[in-house]
């Protein structure tokens, strides 16, 4: 029996982490056959409800980014440009998203989610977004279904906060390469990819630390790769904050990707990363990152790993298989 009276027993709630969502990031309208599966993220959101997951924790207030905090990571022309529909058609075609003013609220939600998950992992140790792992934005153009770099925008929001050492560790297959350049000159920010190396983008860029898996690459030379990086990063940086790109298109049935990661392993991953974040109490943002698939159900039951790694680090209830 759980107690509602304050100072008699804690709330049912009360380790539960922040999750952040938004109605916005499903609600966009895309050509048929667009290949960007939009429909994901409230999928995830059902649920996570479904499997048990109490509502409180699921955030939907954050407040979207400002042309400011857009600003300490984009050059103004571009942030300009891009939001008042004004940017050049080849341009538009390599962030691969036809241009409407919803693609730019929503974006700028997406932005501001992030930032808030930021925010709320420093305060409850652990949160996660619904959303983000933009990390294919450069500071002036948008690439690859990216149109702004949330990862870099919250990361600079949190340094200018005095969050001192921040590590982005980024296990999306895809190089995280505009997050890579935008802080190749920011000590302060240390950027980690692990990606497939055959995967996009051709051209990859130096992160500060970088490792391209073979393709077909598994579960066992997969996780190994992941613990030995992180525990690196991790003795070597001490960062007061980690920012996590959870992205699923490592796994075996991903459209995009080219790795052969079980749903096991994805679940092994996430929990290894948590994991080792909570024993070194070092707060732990995280978001979904890519994942390519048509069928939403298999797709949703993949992201859903994330949540299941986060819950189990603190033995909450749930049923997610
Ligand atoms: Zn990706």
């Amino acid at each position: 029996m759980v107690g509602t009276e304050k100072g008699i027993l804690m709330p049912p709630c009360q380790n539960w982490p922040p999750l952040v969502y938004h109605p916005c990031y499903s609600a966009l309208e895309l050509p048929e056959r667009h290949r960007y599966p939009i429909g994901k993220y409230r999928a995830l959101y059902q649920a996570l409800l479904a499997a048990g997951v109490p509502v409180e924790t699921l955030i939907t207030d954050s407040p979207p980014a400002t042309r400011e905090m857009l600003a300490l990571v984009h050059q103004t022309d571009y942030i300009d440009s891009l939001c008042q529909g004004t940017l050049d058609a080849k341009s538009m075609r390599r962030i691969g998203f036809p241009w409407s003013e919803f693609l730019i609220s929503r974006s700028l939600q997406s932005v501001g989610g992030t930032v808030h998950t930021a925010q709320l992992a420093m305060q409850h140790g652990l949160a996660l977004h619904l959303s983000g792992g933009y990390h294919h934005a450069f500071a002036g153009e948008g690439s690859g279904f990216c149109l702004f770099n949330d990862l870099a925008v919250a990361a600079m929001q949190m340094q200018q906060q005095g969050v001192e050492k921040i590590l982005i560790f980024d296990c999306d297959v895809h190089q995280g390469d505009g997050t890579a350049l935008i802080f190749q000159h920011n000590p302060g920010i240390i950027t980690a990819s692990l990606h497939g190396e055959k995967n996009f983008p051709a051209r990859k860029q130096q992160s500060d630390w970088d490792l391209g898996l073979a393709t077909a690459c598994a579960d066992d030379t997969y996780l190994e790769a992941v613990q030995q990086s992180l525990d690196y990063l991790l003795n070597l940086h001490q960062p007061d904050l980690v920012l996590y790109d959870a992205g699923v298109d490592i796994h075996q049935n991903d459209d995009l990707g080219l790795l052969h990661i079980s749903t096991a392993g994805v679940l092994a991953r996430d929990s290894y990363v948590i994991n080792s974040c909570r024993d070194r109490h070092i707060p732990l943002a995280a978001v979904i990152g890519g994942g390519y698939q048509r069928d939403l159900t298999a797709l949703t039951a993949i992201h859903l790993q994330l949540f299941k790694a986060a819950f189990n680090s603190r033995q909450l209830p749930h049923q997610i298989p």
